[in-house]
């Protein structure tokens, strides 16, 4: 059953794909996606969308224009254009029609060297394009046994939203809590610890600005499966789902949009 905040803040379920897929396995799953879709009467569950490798982007806006199913990238530059190699812009993201994209994901963090003030850079290069940034954030394991996950997700929130507020774009943004212990280890927050770290999100950004506080919406991301889905989308300030892993099999994927929608 969906929380009355929820059903204001319409669920969104992201498929992130990471470095998976490859031109005749996304044609499968696209279509075997499509195809329950269809079958469930092509009402649209929730806002439901993949975040796909980049150079996907053209074959998914051809595959998925016209449906019910938004696309996006993974990643992008916080620069415009010029000689960054290997980077892609947010124009380019354009040309594909791509909606939103993921900024700040653990694995960019951990593995690029990514700061909070370059994911920050992301987020309002997109939103000055009018993309959405899924921003993402979330503690190690570490940080959670030495009982300090709370302050540091909030710290990683304040420092993505704090500029976008300076630019009056801040209630556009979307968040992703997924806790770095919970990515791809089969291990899931509970619904309860999920809620918890959303709650403090939802009040650090109301320290921001109230009003854009109710609107963004707080996805849960870290092994989520159709299982769990429907236990975190009870949560009052758990808006929907950043799913990895299980976002590659259409009617695991399918099945925790419904969960997420109530349908
Ligand atoms: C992710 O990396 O965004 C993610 C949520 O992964 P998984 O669902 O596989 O834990």
């Amino acid at each position: 059953m969906l929380n009355s905040a929820a059903t204001q803040r319409q669920p969104w379920v992201i498929g992130n794909w990471k470095m998976n897929g490859g031109l005749s396995d996304n044609e499968t799953l696209l279509s075997d996606l499509l195809a329950l879709l269809e079958s469930h009467g092509g009402r649209p569950i929730a806002r439901c969308a993949v975040a796909v490798p980049a150079p996907y982007l053209f074959q998914t806006m051809v595959r998925l224009s016209g449906h019910p199913i938004g696309w996006g990238a993974q990643d992008v530059s916080a620069e415009a254009a010029g000689a960054f190699t290997g980077e892609v812009a947010v124009s380019m993201l354009q040309d594909f029609e791509a909606q939103f994209s993921l900024v700040g994901h653990s694995e960019r963090r951990s593995r690029h060297g990514e700061t909070d003030a370059l994911v920050a850079a992301k987020a309002l290069a997109l939103l000055q394009q009018g993309l959405t940034p899924v921003v993402c954030v979330g503690e190690s394991l570490q940080e959670r046994d030495q009982g300090r996950a709370l302050t540091f997700v909030c710290d990683q929130v304040r420092q993505a939203a704090q500029p976008l507020h300076a630019q009056g774009v801040l209630a556009d943004a979307a968040f992703a809590y997924e806790p770095i212990w919970a990515i791809g280890t089969g291990r899931s927050a509970s619904p309860e610890q999920a809620q918890e770290v959303h709650a403090a999100i939802r009040r650090t950004l109301a320290e921001i600005d109230a009003s854009a506080a109710e609107q963004i919406r707080l996805l849960y991301g870290g092994s989520v499966k159709a299982a769990t889905a429907a236990g975190l989308a009870a949560q009052q300030d758990v808006d929907g789902a950043l799913v990895g892993g299980a976002s590659l099999n259409a009617r695991e994927f399918f099945d925790i949009a419904c969960a997420m929608s109530d349908c």
